[in-house]
């Protein structure tokens, strides 16, 4: 399939950072060979992170939700780009006012994290100290107006991450954070002060720390997050072409963003 890339052997590492669209689950749609290879690597008691762009789910949900498919993992070894932002945002500001412009999820690790959201018309009257942008599957134009505005009056812009698009089941796609992001963008005539998610290697320093452990590897379906991410951290990575990523474009793709090696699924490894 792709005599570019050499055979992976994924046993020889101990700490996977896998991401989760596209490689656990497309849309609700669970992705059985590689939830099969998970468990096995589990099994073989390699330490397996998760490392998600989608910050709608909080990380103790995405555990719940993780154990129903028989993923056993405590919620430290789960980071989303919601908890990337809250983190990045309490240690620069802590307890800061906060307007989200995103989901329950989000706010859920917002809250968690010591910061005190605000209200849309408190963001509207300037109250906000930082907005953060994430997924908000019920945008509207006024929610969209209070971050403008709270940011307009000097409010932190830090968004969740850039994807313009997230994978559905039957290969279906629909708009991503930075849909909404590249809104807010257009009408501040900026780019946000901070963007949390992938491929900054924020995640991975969240997971294993600005040292990165050898043995480290990325599993991922997209090439400009999950592989860049690994490419800029000097770390192996497998694109999986479970999720948005074709064999087509991983066959003409540029040096800055090839993987280490490519798998059909996770499970292909023990095959
Ligand atoms: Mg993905």
């Amino acid at each position: 399939m792709n005599k570019k890339y050499k055979k992976c052997d994924i046993i020889k590492y101990d700490v996977f950072l896998v991401d989760i669209d596209g490689v656990v689950w497309r849309g609700r749609e669970p992705i059985s060979d590689n939830i099969e290879g998970l468990k096995r690597l589990i099994k073989l008691g390699k330490e397996v992170f998760f490392v998600t762009n989608n910050s709608t789910r909080s990380r103790t949900v995405y555990s719940v939700l993780l154990e129903k498919l028989g993923i056993t993992v405590d919620e430290n070894h789960i980071i989303t780009s919601g908890y990337a932002s809250v983190l990045w945002l309490s240690k620069i500001k802590p307890n800061s006012l906060t307007y989200i412009l995103g989901e329950e999820g989000l706010a859920e690790e917002a809250v968690k994290a010591g910061l005190k959201l605000v209200t849309r018309s408190e963001a509207l009257s300037g109250s906000a100290e930082a907005v953060i942008v994430g997924l908000d599957r019920n945008l509207t134009y006024s929610k969209l107006n209070a971050a403008y505005k709270a940011v307009v009056d000097g409010a932190i812009f830090i968004a969740s991450n850039k994807d313009p698009v997230f994978p559905l089941e039957k290969g279906s796609k629909a708009p991503g954070a930075g849909a909404i992001v590249a809104a807010l963008e257009a009408c501040l005539g900026r780019e946000p002060d901070f963007v949390a998610g992938k491929p900054n290697p924020w995640m991975v320093e969240i997971a294993v720390g600005k040292k990165v452990p050898t043995g480290t590897v990325i599993i991922g379906d997209r090439l400009d997050t999950d592989i860049l991410m690994a490419n800029l951290a000097g770390v192996d990575s497998i694109l999986v072409l479970t999720g948005v990523t074709s064999v087509e474009q991983v066959n003409r793709v540029e040096e800055e963003i090839r993987p280490t090696c490519v798998l059909q699924s996770i499970k292909e490894s023990f095959d």
